[in-house]
This record gives C-alpha cells, sequence and structure tokens, in this order.
C-alpha cells in the first residue's frame, strides 16, 4: 500500500485536490497539530501516529470549509464516520471530499502521552472502526493492540444501576462546573448550526450565564441534537476544560439509537438520518 505521503503528493500534483487536511508534528513536542497542505512540497510535512488526536472533520462543516474546490483529508475510522454523517445531513457530497482513510491502532487520550493501555484514548477500547469505513485511499497501518478494561463500560454500568434521583445528581454534580464556553461544541464536526440554540435570544431557550440551571439545560439539549448523529470521535469530552465526561452522555444515547432502532451514526453515506426518518414499525416504548 502506498505511504501517506505519496498518497498526498500524488492528489496535490494531479490537481485532484485543492487541499488536504491532515496532521503535522508540532515543534519541539509529543504531539500533533492540524496542518493544510495545499503544495506537493508540503506532503512531506504530514504524519500520522497515535497522537493524531484531532478530528479533522469538523474543517469539512459549511462554515469552515478551507477550499472551494475538492478537499483531501486524512481520517481515522471515528473521523471518517464523521464524514459519513455529514453526507446523510447533506452538509457534504462524496464527490467533495477524496478520504484518505488511515488504518489505526488507537490514539492517547491527551496530547502528549505515549501510547500504552493506561494512556489509550476510551473511544479506542471498544472501537470497531480501525479500518475507516469510508475511503478513497486506504492507508495501511497497526490495527491491533492489547486493549485494556473497557472503564467508560464499569462508569456505563454504575449510572445505570442508580435511580433515577442519583442519576440526576450526579449529572447535576457534573455539569455544575460547566463554564459555558462551548469549547465543546466547536470541537464537534456535528456542531454546525449557523446559529446555536445556546445563543438564541427570542425566545431564549436556555439561560446564558454559567448557573447550573443553565448549564443543565444547554449539556441535556445538546446530547439530544446529538442522539442519532454522534459519532463518538469524543472530541467535545477532549475540549472540554471542566473535565465532565460528555463521551458517557453521547455513548448512552448512541447505546439507545442502537438499541431501540439498530442504528449507528455514520457507517453508511446512503443511509437516512435516524431522526429524519420515521417507520410505522418504530418502537414507541421509550415515549413515556
Ligand atoms: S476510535 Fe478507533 S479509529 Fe478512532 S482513534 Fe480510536 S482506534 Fe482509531
Ligand atoms: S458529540 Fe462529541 S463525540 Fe459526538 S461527534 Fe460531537 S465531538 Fe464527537
Ligand atoms: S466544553 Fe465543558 S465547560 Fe465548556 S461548555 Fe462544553 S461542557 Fe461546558
Amino acid at each position: 500500500m502506498p505511504s501517506l505521503q505519496h498518497v498526498v503528493k500524488d492528489l496535490l500534483a494531479s490537481g485532484a485536490v485543492e487541499v488536504v487536511i491532515g496532521y503535522e508534528k508540532a515543534p519541539g513536542q509529543n504531539r500533533t497539530r492540524p496542518f493544510f497542505a495545499r503544495t506537493p512540497e508540503d506532503a512531506d510535512r504530514l504524519v500520522f501516529d497515535f497522537s493524531a488526536l484531532n478530528n479533522l472533520a469538523v474543517y469539512l462543516t459549511r462554515q469552515k470549509r478551507p477550499a472551494k474546490g475538492k478537499i483531501g483529508i486524512v481520517a481515522k475510522g471515528c473521523d471518517a464516520r464523521a464524514i459519513t454523517m455529514l453526507m446523510q445531513e447533506q452538509q457534504l457530497t462524496r464527490d467533495d471530499v477524496h478520504v484518505i482513510g488511515m488504518e489505526c491502532s488507537g490514539v492517547t487520550a491527551e496530547m502528549g502521552a505515549d501510547l500504552s493501555k493506561d494512556t489509550l484514548a476510551a473511544k479506542c477500547v471498544t472501537c470497531k472502526v480501525q479500518t475507516p469505513p469510508l475511503a478513497d485511499t486506504l492507508v495501511e497501518g497497526p490495527k491491533d493492540y492489547e486493549r485494556p478494561d473497557d472503564r467508560n463500560g464499569a462508569r456505563m454500568r454504575e449510572l445505570e444501576a442508580m435511580t433515577p434521583e442519583q442519576r440526576f445528581a450526579f449529572w447535576a454534580g457534573e455539569f455544575d462546573r460547566c463554564v459555558r464556553c462551548y469549547a465543546c461544541r466547536q470541537a464537534c464536526p456535528m456542531c454546525y448550526c449557523e446559529q446555536c440554540v445556546a445563543e438564541k435570544n427570542q425566545p431564549q431557550w436556555i439561560e446564558t450565564s454559567a448557573t447550573l440551571r443553565g448549564n443543565i439545560a444547554w449539556n441535556v439539549i445538546r446530547a439530544f441534537h446529538l442522539g442519532g448523529r454522534c459519532v463518538g470521535c469524543n472530541e467535545c469530552e477532549r475540549a472540554c476544560p471542566a473535565d465532565i465526561p460528555l463521551g458517557l452522555l453521547n455513548r448512552k444515547l448512541g447505546m439507545v439509537a442502537g438499541q431501540e432502532f439498530g442504528y449507528a451514526a455514520g457507517m453508511d453515506a446512503s443511509a437516512p438520518t435516524l431522526v429524519g426518518t420515521w417507520d410505522k414499525s418504530d418502537r414507541q416504548e421509550y415515549i413515556k
């Protein structure tokens, strides 16, 4: 299989794409950062390793695209699901992008750490898309690693065992720390509304100051807006300065979508969206 640099050089030299969104090594640091390669020579700056944390699909939403023409993008499996979801929601057409799918053995939870069982991101422990489900070119890489216990699975079972009152108290305690910076929204490829509900004031749906009531409203409404759409990249949780376990909340909604409707977000660009379709045979029991 060709290397990432060869693929990108060919795409840019042939004019097949205007730009390739990928990762470069951050100078002097054990981490990568997003990089836009615009010339064949730029391709030599691209890297891909366990520190390729960012979900670059965030740059593909209509307001943020770095080029008018076709865009190349380096995508791990979880990122490819976000690209697919953007196609399902008509934010992108299949012809708008050339997806360079990276076979992926996992990334670290935090920038700067070396990869180990302890530092492996929680999303990678249960990952089923180490080979991206969407790719125009596939770049081979290691796919297997020793997986630690599913720490988020254990936390989920603890939460599920709680009474509704205990669960509310748990989440109220977490949301109390929210400073309403909206970093979660900015990092999320599926949060692309031109005007977010958090900023609407006629009517005002959500208190804008960081009060517990407003924080609960913001986080619960955002979670519902991501129901059946979240692809589990966990960028929102990584961006959160208050360490709120947003991944746990989003994972639960994804589990409900799977259990109730057999639906997984971002796995098939031709599939209808979960919230945009209705069928007489849909289960109704959960609406109580
Ligand atoms: S969730 Fe899967 S595709 Fe995404 S970084 Fe982890 S191992 Fe790679
Ligand atoms: S809600 Fe979080 S985990 Fe889900 S797609 Fe957005 S950033 Fe990724
Ligand atoms: S990133 Fe964290 S602190 Fe900031 S708005 Fe989102 S949940 Fe609140």
